[in-house]
C-alpha cells in the first residue's frame, strides 16, 4: 500500500510555508528517479520496514537528495518536497538519532500538519547513519511512523544499523558498477541522465547537449592496441582534463562512454558563441601528452537541442552521437545535430542489416548481364555482370544505392566473392553450350588487394573456365587512387591472362602518364560522354580524341551507353571497338542470356558496312 499524501513527510515536517532557510531546503524528488538503483536496495527497506514495523523509511544523503519509501514502496509522487532541516542534520551526523514522540522534542516544535491532510504529523523518528565501505558518511538511513512509541529495543537498533551497512555496500557497489568512471572519476551515463531530467523538469524546457567523441573506434584501439591500456586510460583522463577546463565552471562534465565525454550546456554557451566550439575544436586537436607520449586525436564534438519529449520518447545521447560522428569527419571538428542527416543513417544501417543478411541467405541477390557487342563483327563478344538485389519490402534497390553502402560498412568483399562465383558459374555453362564469350566483373577499391588475384584464380579453377575469359572492371578513379602496390597486383592479374577494364572513364581525373602506366587492356568511355554525343558536337569530340587516343595506347575502347540507333551508328562510325548500351540490350536475368544469345543475329557492324 502506498500512503497518502497526507504524511507526505516533507510537508508535514517543513509546512507549505519553507520557513527555513535557503540552505536547509533540498528539493527532494517524491519517487525513486529512474536509473537509480542500488542493488538490493528495495529488498532491504521492505525489510527494515517490516522488522521495525514502521510505515516509512527514508535514505537521505548528506548533500540532501533523499529517496522516500513509504510501506516499502516508492512514493508515487513526482513534486519535488521540502526537507525538515532535522533530516539533513541527521543525514550528516555521526550519531543515530532517536526521537520517540516529536510532541515531545523542541527539535519538532515548528512542525505543523500540512493543510488539507489527511493523516497526522510524524511523531515517531529514527536515523542511522550510512557509511561507504572505506567508511565515509554519505547520509543516514531514516525510518518514520505518525505513531509515537515508547521505546526502540536493542533489536530493532541493531536490525537499522545492519540496513544502513548494506545500503552502504550498495551505494558504493552503484557507484562502482555505472555512476562514477574508474578511469577519469567522471559521473557516467547515468547519473547524465538524472541530471538532464532533473534539469528539464526543474529548470528549463530546453537544453543544450554537448558530447565529444575523442577519435574513431578503431583509430583508438589501433593507439592500445600498440601502446597498452595504460595509456589509453591517461588519453582519457587528458582529454577530460582539458574538457573540464573549457565547460563553464557551473557544468559537470560526464564520461558516457569509453572514448565519450558530455555535458548540459547552458544556452548562452551555445547560441552566442560558436567562436568558443572552434576554439574548443581547436584545443582538442593539440598534441597530448601521452605519459611521455604526444598523441594526436581526431575529435569529434557534437551538440543538439533537447526538451522533454526528446529525453522522453529516444535516446538524447542517441541524437548527439551523430552530429559527433558528422563532426569527426568535417574540417570545422563540431557540428549541431541534423534530424535529415540522421534519418539517412537509420535508413543506411537498417539497408546494412538487411545486405548482411541478403549476403548470407543469397536468395535476394542477383546477377543480370548486360551484352557486349563487337563493332567489327556485330557479335556480343562479352557479357558484364550486374548486381541486383530484390528486397522482400523495399522491392528493387539498385546498385547505385547499395554498392558503396556495402563499401563503407566492410561487406564489399563478400559481395564481389559471391558475384564472382555467380557469374563464373553461369558462364562455364553459357561456354559450355558453345558460346564463346567473355564476362566482365565490377570490382571495388576494396578489392584491390593481394589476394584478389587468387580469388580470381581459384573460383577460374573451380569452374574450369579460363582466366582469358574474364574481364575486371575498376573504375578509373579506384585506379588512380591506388599506386605502385595497386599496379603490382594489376600486373599480376593480366599475367594470368584475365583482361582489365578502366570503367566509366572520363569522369575521374588520370592523366596521360598515368594512364599510360596502367596494365589494363580496355578503356570504358562514360556514358555521361556518350548520352550528350546526340546534341552536342563538344562531347562528341571528346569521344573521338579519346577513343583514338585510347587506341594508340592499345587500349581496346569500348563505349557505355548507347541508346538509340543514333547513336549506335556515330559510335559505328568512330574508331572504337564495343559498343554497350539499352540500344543494344537492357541487363538480362540469367535465364533470358541464353535465349537473347540464340535469337540475337549481331547488331550492325563496320564488316557489313
Ligand atoms: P557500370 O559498371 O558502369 O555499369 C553500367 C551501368 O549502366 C549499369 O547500371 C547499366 O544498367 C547501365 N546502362 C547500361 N546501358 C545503359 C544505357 O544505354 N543507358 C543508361 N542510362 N544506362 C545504361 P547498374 O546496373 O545500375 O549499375 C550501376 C553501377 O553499379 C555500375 O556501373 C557499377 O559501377 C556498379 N555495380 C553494379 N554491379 C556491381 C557489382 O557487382 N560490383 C561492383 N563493385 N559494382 C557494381
Ligand atoms: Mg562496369
Ligand atoms: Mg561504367
Amino acid at each position: 500500500m502506498r500512503m497518502t499524501a497526507g504524511i507526505n513527510p516533507g510537508q508535514h515536517m517543513d509546512g507549505p510555508s519553507g520557513a527555513h532557510s535557503a540552505a536547509a531546503h533540498t528539493s527532494v524528488p517524491g519517487a525513486l528517479p529512474e536509473g537509480f538503483a542500488v542493488p538490493g536496495f528495495d529488498a532491504v527497506v521492505r525489510l527494515v520496514s517490516r522488522s521495525l514495523n514502521v510505515p516509512l523509511v527514508a535514505l537521505v544523503l548528506n548533500g540532501g537528495t533523499a529517496y522516500w519509501f513509504a510501506n516499502g514502496s516508492a512514493l508515487p509522487t513526482h513534486e519535488p518536497h521540502m526537507l525538515h532541516p532535522l533530516y539533513l542534520e541527521a543525514a550528516r551526523s555521526l550519531e543515530s538519532l532517536v526521537v520517540l514522540d516529536t510532541f515531545n522534542d523542541a527539535r519538532f516544535a515548528d512542525v505543523t500538519p500540512a493543510p488539507g491532510a489527511t493523516a497526522g504529523p510524524i511523531r515517531f523518528f529514527a536515523s542511522v547513519p550510512v557509511h561507504t565501505l572505506t567508511g565515509k558518511q554519505i547520509g543516514a538511513l531514516c525510518v518514520m511512523d505518525q505513531a509515537p512509541r515508547d521505546e526502540l529495543t536493542e533489536h530493532e537498533q541493531t536490525s537499522l544499523r545492519d540496513a544502513a551497512s548494506l545500503i552502504g555496500a550498495g551505494v558504493v557497489l552503484r557507484s562502482y558498477l555505472g555512476r562514477t568512471d574508474p578511469i577519469t572519476q567522471l559521473p557516467h551515463r547515468y547519473a547524465f541522465f538524472d541530471d538532464l531530467r532533473r534539469h528539464l523538469r526543474e529548470e528549463a524546457s530546453h537544453t543544450w547537449v554537448i558530447a565529444i567523441d575523442v577519435a574513431p573506434v578503431q583509430r583508438l584501439n589501433a593507439f592500445i592496441r600498440a601502446m597498452g591500456h595504460a595509456y589509453g586510460d591517461e588519453l582519457m583522463r587528458a582529454v577530460a582534463q582539458r574538457m573540464l577546463t573549457w565547460i563553464p565552471p557551473d557544468t559537470r562534465l560526464y564520461q558516457v562512454g569509453a572514448s565519450r565525454f558530455a555535458a548540459v550546456l547552458p544556452d548562452r554557451h551555445v547560441e552566442a558563441d560558436t567562436a568558443r566550439l572552434d576554439y574548443l575544436v581547436a584545443r582538442l586537436r593539440e598534441p597530448f601528452d601521452c605519459l611521455g607520449i604526444p598523441l594526436t586525436i581526431q575529435p569529434g564534438v557534437g551538440l543538439v537541442k533537447i526538451g522533454e519529449s526528446e529525453l522522453r520518447g529516444g535516446d538524447p545521447l542517441r541524437l548527439v552521437m551523430n552530429a559527433s560522428y558528422a563532426a569527426q569527419q568535417s574540417v570545422r571538428g563540431w557540428a549541431v545535430y541534423d534530424r535529415r542527416q540522421d534519418e539517412l543513417h537509420q535508413q543506411e544501417f537498417f539497408l546494412v542489416t538487411e545486405l548482411a543478411a541478403a549476403l548470407t541467405d543469397r536468395t535476394e541477390l542477383d546477377l543480370h548481364y548486360q551484352p557486349r557487342v563487337d563493332l567489327d563483327s556485330g557479335r556480343c563478344v562479352a557479357l558484364e555482370a550486374l548486381a541486383r538485389w530484390h528486397h522482400p519490402t523495399l522491392g528493387m534497390i539498385p546498385p547505385s544505392r547499395f554498392i558503396g553502402l556495402a563499401e563503407r560498412a566492410g561487406l564489399m568483399r563478400t559481395l564481389t566473392q559471391w558475384v564472382l562465383e555467380h557469374g563464373v558459374a553461369q558462364l562455364a555453362k553459357w561456354r559450355s553450350k558453345g558460346h564463346d564469350i567473355k564476362l566482365s566483373f565490377n570490382v571495388s577499391s576494396t578489392d584491390l588487394g593481394a589476394d584478389l588475384v587468387s580469388r580470381v584464380q581459384q573460383v577460374a579453377e573451380r569452374y574450369k573456365v579460363g582466366l582469358d575469359s574474364l574481364e575486371l572492371e575498376f573504375t578509373e578513379s579506384t585506379l588512380m587512387e591506388h599506386s605502385a602496390t595497386t599496379r603490382r597486383h594489376l600486373t599480376a592479374i593480366r599475367e594470368l591472362g584475365a583482361g582489365i577494364a578502366i570503367d566509366d572513364f572520363g569522369t575521374g581525373y588520370s592523366n596521360l602518364s598515368a594512364l599510360r602506366q596502367m596494365p589494363a587492356t580496355s578503356l570504358k568511355i562514360d556514358q555521361s560522354f556518350v548520352r550528350g554525343m546526340g546534341t552536342s558536337r563538344h562531347d562528341e569530340a571528346i569521344v573521338r580524341s579519346v577513343t583514338d587516343l585510347a587506341r594508340s595506347m592499345g587500349f581496346r575502347v569500348v563505349v557505355e551507353g548507347v541508346e538509340t540507333h543514333h547513336l549506335y551508328d556515330s559510335v559505328l562510325a568512330m574508331a572504337c571497338d564495343e559498343a554497350q548500351g539499352f540500344h543494344i540490350a537492357r541487363p538480362l536475368p540469367g535465364a533470358d542470356v541464353l535465349p537473347w544469345l540464340a535469337s540475337h543475329r549481331g547488331m550492325p557492324s563496320r564488316r557489313m558496312g
